[in-house]
């Protein structure tokens, strides 16, 4: 319906510091992500992924070259549009509001962008929480449900003022294996019958082919696109799949190009960024 593609010409992003001085953590990244496409980026620790998807969702400018979402131009030198919902971002450590229930979590957004009324906002969301399968849960708080329901509705949240572009920067790395699992097939149903275009990170190589039209492989710091490599899976995906011999090849590829670059930035003594 709505969703965009994001293009990302020639990025460059330089942070200046006071303990390290100028830190390069972008270089010249180009990435297309096509209308409607689940584009996955991989990468090692502190490589730039954040940084990027940051750039594209508002939080932070960018110092060379250009992205634009659809149309629209979202940031260049001297240009950063702010957060909107147009591109809604999910993240690690989530952000429902304890002290609202799953229904007022979900209505928020809409509402204080003014895009719904609050009665428009509340059958929306009342329908979309019934047709996911999250009815029963409606008048709950965050604190009351496990954390991949929490994931789930986290993402419903995002969704639910049709953005161009779902944001999701490692949205499932604190869940345990049953629920990643889980959330990633929740996410995958979404996406089968939302029209949206997803951006999504990831460090986790067997995600990122199961969800993925495309993944991208950054090199280490600083961080532009390797490789891409096309996921020739057929959707719907089921996790039978993750078993096929057309999956192992994908991940034995993938693997190797990510190992090769997480050599380097073991090399080079990168840690973890802190954020
Ligand atoms: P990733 O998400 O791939 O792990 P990040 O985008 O978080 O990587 O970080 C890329 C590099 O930029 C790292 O070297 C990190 O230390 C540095 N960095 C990230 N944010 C800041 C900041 N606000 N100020 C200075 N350096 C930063
Ligand atoms: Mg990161």
């Amino acid at each position: 319906m709505n969703a965009s593609g994001v293009t990302i010409r020639h990025v460059t992003k330089k942070y200046v510091t006071r303990r390290s001085g100028e830190v390069l953590a972008l270089d010249d990244c180009s990435i297309v992500i096509r209308p409607n496409e689940f584009f996955v980026l991989v990468g090692p620790s502190g490589c730039g992924k954040t940084t990027l998807l940051n750039i594209v969702a508002g939080f932070d400018a960018l110092t060379f070259g250009d992205v634009s979402v659809g149309n629209d131009l979202i940031a260049a030198p001297g240009v950063i549009s702010d957060p909107g919902p147009d591109r809604m971002v999910v993240f690690q450590h989530g952000g429902l509001f304890p002290w609202m229930t799953v229904l007022e979590n979900v209505c928020y957004g809409p509402v204080v962008q003014k895009q719904m009324t609050r009665a428009v906002a509340r059958d929306h969301a009342r329908g979309m929480l019934a047709r996911v399968g999250l009815r029963e849960i409606e008048e709950r708080y965050p604190g009351e449900m496990s954390s991949g329901m929490r994931r789930r509705v986290e993402i419903i949240r995002a969704l639910i003022g049709h953005p161009k572009v779902l944001l999701m920067d490692e949205p499932f790395r604190a869940l345990d294996a049953l629920n990643k699992s889980v959330v990633q097939e929740f996410l995958l149903r979404l996406f089968d019958t939302h029209a949206c275009t997803i951006f999504f990170i990831t460090h986790d190589l067997r995600e990122a082919l199961f969800l993925g039209d495309r993944v991208g492989v950054m090199t280490t710091r600083p961080g532009r696109v390797k490789t891409i490599v096309d996921v020739t899976l057929a959707r719907p995906r089921s996790t039978r799949m993750l078993d096929s011999r057309d999956f192992l090849g994908l991940k034995a590829q993938l693997t190797e190009e990510v190992h090769e670059e997480a050599l380097k930035a073991f090399a080079a003594g990168e840690r973890e960024a802190a954020r």
